[in-house]
């Protein structure tokens, strides 16, 4: 079963003041699998949070359609609101509140009876049974990016959402904010989360799909995209033009980039460079230049969501 399921979704910004219109979202389509942590990847402005805001009913859709556990947002809003706990991108809440009571206003707003109220076992989950009491103005940023992610926890929803949960956070509480997510999707829970750091999402996540200016570019489970990453590139330049490719090289499945130059692209499990530089100068050809590249994430990621 799908926890969240995407379907054409776009949204276009009406025109205000000085600002044109904006078509922050075109048609974009995402499955995310039950039990998953899915990490939806994209530089600012990519329409991350668009998103995240349609799914928590903040921001409505121009078109497209969006089922929250098997439920559409439009026919069922509280249905799909139980379902799913956000943890939205700007903080906000009370600063007068303690933890203890923002959960406990939180718990009474979706209707939890007392008796079912996780209160106590939500603050040491985000490591904040020490701080229940305390004002809520007198946490750290990291602190109250937890409590937010206990406030979107009160109601038990199998699915959580976290909007760029890391962004300005330092690296231990980073750190700390990763193991909570890992644990909680451990114990059953769907985590959909927005970042536009590409470690947080090969750490974290299982699944990722990389949005820029409104579209999906890519989405893929982790391994298939990090397999792609290891792909190395060596292009070749020759001593003369090429009718077509010699038979011997067809292996290698090189492209031809004009009269004079190969390019191969190979993963290092299954052959290198030499071999390939071997069975060109075996086919009488001579090389002129060559160049080699190693491709990251960081590069896949850039030419994915270069415009
Ligand atoms: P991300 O979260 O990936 O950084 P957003 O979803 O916040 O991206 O924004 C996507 C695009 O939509 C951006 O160009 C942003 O300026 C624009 N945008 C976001 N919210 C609004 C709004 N309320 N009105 C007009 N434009 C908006
Ligand atoms: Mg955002």
């Amino acid at each position: 079963m799908n926890a969240i399921e995407i379907t054409n979704l776009s949204k276009t910004y009406a025109a205000s003041g000085k600002s044109p219109e904006k078509h922050a979202l075109d048609h974009v389509s995402l499955t995310i699998p039950q039990g998953s942590i899915y990490g939806l990847l994209g530089p600012n402005g990519a329409g991350k949070s668009t998103i995240i805001n349609i799914l928590a009913g903040l921001v409505l859709k121009t078109s497209g359609s969006v089922k929250i556990w098997k439920t559409d947002i439009d026919e069922n809003p509280r249905q799909t609101r139980s379902n799913i706990g956000i943890v939205p991108q700007e903080l906000n809440f009370d600063p007068f509140f303690s933890p203890r009571r923002l959960l406990d206003l939180q718990a009474g707003l979706y209707g939890v009876p007392k008796s079912e109220r996780r209160t106590e076992e939500l603050l040491k989950l985000v490591g904040l049974l020490d701080k229940a009491d305390a004002y809520a103005r007198s946490l750290s940023g990291g602190m109250r990016r937890r409590l937010m992610v206990a406030k979107a926890m009160v109601h038990t929803p199998p699915i959580l959402v976290l909007d760029e949960p890391t962004a300005g956070v330092d690296v231990e509480l980073r750190n700390q904010l990763w193991e909570s997510v890992k644990i909680l999707n451990k114990q059953g829970l769907t985590i959909l989360l927005t970042t536009h750091y590409l470690q947080e999402a090969e750490e974290l996540c299982d699944r990722i799909a990389i949005i820029n200016h409104g579209k999906v570019v890519a989405d893929e489970d982790k391994e298939t995209l990090l397999s792609r990453v290891e792909a190395k590139e060596i292009t070749l330049r020759l001593d003369r033009d090429l009718a077509s490719i010699p038979e011997s090289l067809l292996r290698f499945s090189p492209q031809k980039e004009g009269k004079r130059t190969l390019a191969f692209r190979y993963s290092p499990k299954e052959t290198n460079a030499g071999e390939i530089i071997t069975a060109t100068q075996q086919e009488g050809l001579g090389i002129v230049d060559l160049s080699t590249d190693d491709r990251d994430l960081e590069d896949v990621f850039l030419q994915l969501t270069k415009s």
